[in-house]
């Protein structure tokens, strides 16, 4: 992987509030690249489990090898169909317990890929939210094609948390801000075809918005055929400075401290 490229994001500054370092794709740079990550400002990320098993195992260990990495675990809903149509509670709360596991995630709703399940990815979300109440853990969520019934659940329940890589209208970017939570902000802000997604964040006052990847997913501008990671992050803070017409520094300051409040990072 290739770091070369110019990053002047301070030290410790950015926070990667979601990403997929587990993603086979990393397997031959993985430990390299994360040690290399540290250098180039980034300060903070959390690894998003899609599956209570192998995926959850490979983001607890770089939890446990690399300060810098945390964890959510979860079920994606595009795996409600291997993982089993209900949540395996006990595997659940064991892997909760865990040292820096900080969010119940990724979970949600994803009509894109899956339409025909959507009764038992609803009732696996839902059930992962309460489970997250329950523990007092906010929740990354995933919400594609499905923004009615997502929000109609976090209405509901009404976990603390954030929408990761939010793809809604600024209408409902404000009316989940309303419920607390957070708008998660990756790459795509910076695509030409990004005119709804710089709406909202001109609409949301930065306070609720969290910086992320989806790496290995959805590189921002000018290294979008590349594979993401989270020394990236630094191009998305530069168009939400530009769109807030603030500077860079205090655009990655605010999204990184409103990080560490939610998911409680000191
Ligand atoms: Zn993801």
């Amino acid at each position: 992987m290739d770091l070369k490229q110019e990053i002047f994001a301070p030290d410790g500054s950015i926070f990667d509030t979601h990403a997929h370092y587990d993603d086979q794709c990393f397997d031959e740079c993985r430990d390299e690249l994360l040690t290399e990550l540290s250098t180039h400002g980034v300060g903070y990320i959390i690894n998003n489990a899609t599956g209570l098993f192998t995926s959850a195992e490979k983001c607890l260990e770089m939890s446990r090898r690399f300060d810098f990495c945390y964890t959510a675990v979860g079920i994606h809903p595009e795996l409600v169909e291997t993982e089993g149509a209900t949540v395996d509670e006990q595997r659940f709360c064991e892997l909760i317990k865990q040292p820096k596991v900080v969010a119940v995630g990724e979970i949600g709703l994803d009509y894109y890929w899956s339409t025909d399940r959507k009764e038992q990815q609803k009732a696996v979300f839902r059930r992962q939210c309460e489970l997250a109440n329950e523990h007092s853990l906010p929740v990354i969520v995933h919400d594609r094609e499905a923004h009615g019934d997502t929000l109609d659940i976090l209405r509901e329940i009404r976990p603390k948390g954030s929408v990761h890589c939010f793809s809604g209208s600024r209408e409902m970017a404000l009316e989940l801000v309303k419920l607390g939570l957070f708008i998660g902000v990756g790459g795509v802000v910076t695509f030409k075809n990004a005119r709804k997604l710089v709406e909202v964040v001109e609409a949301v006052p930065l306070e609720s918005i969290l910086l992320e990847t989806d790496a290995p997913y959805l590189s921002p501008v000018p290294y979008r055929s590349k594979t993401c990671h989270s020394a990236y992050i630094y191009y998305t803070a530069l168009k939400v400075a530009e769109i807030k017409n603030i500077s860079v520094n205090e655009v990655l300051k605010i999204t990184s401290d409103n990080a560490k409040r939610l998911f409680n990072i000191k």
